[in-house]
């Protein structure tokens, strides 16, 4: 057999072996990666596993157990890490964390939680010991911003802005598919802006921040401030579509306030989208009415930024721990 031919059996057993190795490396490090979630809520612990195309394989809540104090929700969220673990039979994954407050950059110490029994302790230190491996943890509005953006209302958007108006309003951005957390882990804190420095005290010791005008709790606080009664924000709502004049008018000055808050952030990021969730996010007048406000108010001549509304509800928090996981 002359050489020239000889050579060519031999090169396409390198180029089988090659193309073999490549899909036994591409099978074991990327079909079989799950993405393990934790969600830690003040009143439960919700655990998801994803496969690599992000569909939901298994869940399950339990509740935080807060009397049983940091030890004991330390050891729910073990509880509950193993049980998701046994479900994909030990197979490799990913693992992620999302909590209300946030992990000191200083101190790693997590901050600003309203499971107060939390705060001042080194979380990710404590569970990457009992649990053996890395972690990643996030702020809860990070998880909801990212879950949105890869999976809900912001999917194939490229630069994503996730809002949550609930009880305290959060924010977060993801750029390509990456949170951006920024130099000492506050990218995104949109509602501790000031919009009115005579406004009323919040909690972190600035007046009249974002939060205290337009999260679920501030506009309770603000009703019973201006008319000396407490109403849920979703009585007042139902007041405001039945023409109470009370409620039209408290209604309004949330709305302006929504635009002026809304157009700070959009003359800083001018984000392709942004997402509302939390318990104000699914009153329907505020993407017509309120957004309004926010076009009144914008360095622009025109509003092109879609304001919408969430689409995951309440699974943006798990799905996104799940997704920020390493
Ligand atoms: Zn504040």
């Amino acid at each position: 057999m002359p050489l020239a031919e000889a050579k060519i059996p031999v090169f396409c057993v390198f180029l089988c072996l090659i193309v073999t190795i490549y899909s036994l490396n591409k099978e074991e490090g990327e079909s079989k990666m799950f993405r393990l979630g934790i969600d830690l809520g003040g009143t439960k612990i919700e655990g998801i596993v994803l496969d690599e195309n992000g569909k939901e394989l298994f869940r399950k809540r339990i509740p935080t157990k807060q009397k049983k104090g940091y030890p004991g929700i330390l050891e729910n969220i073990k509880k509950l890490y193993d049980l998701l673990v046994s479900s994909i039979d030990g197979e490799k994954h990913t693992f992620g964390i999302g909590t209300p407050g946030a992990l000191s950059v200083r101190t790693g110490l997590l901050k600003n939680s309203n499971t107060v029994c939390m705060n001042g302790k080194p979380l990710k230190a404590d569970l990457e010991r009992i649990l053996g491996r890395k972690i990643t943890i996030q702020n809860d509005a990070n998880c909801f911003a990212m879950a949105e953006a890869l999976y809900g209302a912001g999917k194939g958007k490229k630069l994503v802005f996730g809002v949550i108006m609930g009880s305290g309003c959060g924010g977060g951005i993801v750029y390509k598919g990456e949170v951006m957390t920024g130099l000492q882990a506050i990218g995104g804190e949109w509602g501790h802006m000031s919009i009115d420095p005579q406004g009323p005290m919040c909690y972190c010791g600035t007046r009249g921040c974002v939060e205290t005008y337009i999260s679920g709790g501030g506009l309770e606080k603000r009703y019973e401030e201006k008319y000396g009664e407490r109403r849920s924000f979703k009585d007042v709502e139902k007041d405001y579509k039945n023409g109470d004049q009370k409620a039209v008018d408290f209604i309004q000055t949330f709305f302006k306030n929504f635009g002026r808050a809304m157009a700070n952030l959009i003359n800083v990021l001018d984000p392709d989208i942004i997402v509302l969730g939390g318990g104000v996010s699914n009153m329907d007048a505020i993407y017509t009415e309120g957004v309004k406000e926010v076009e009144n108010c914008i360095f622009s001549d025109s509003l092109e930024t879609p304001i919408v509304k969430h689409q995951l509800g309440d699974s943006s928090g798990v799905i996104g721990a799940a997704l920020i996981g390493c």
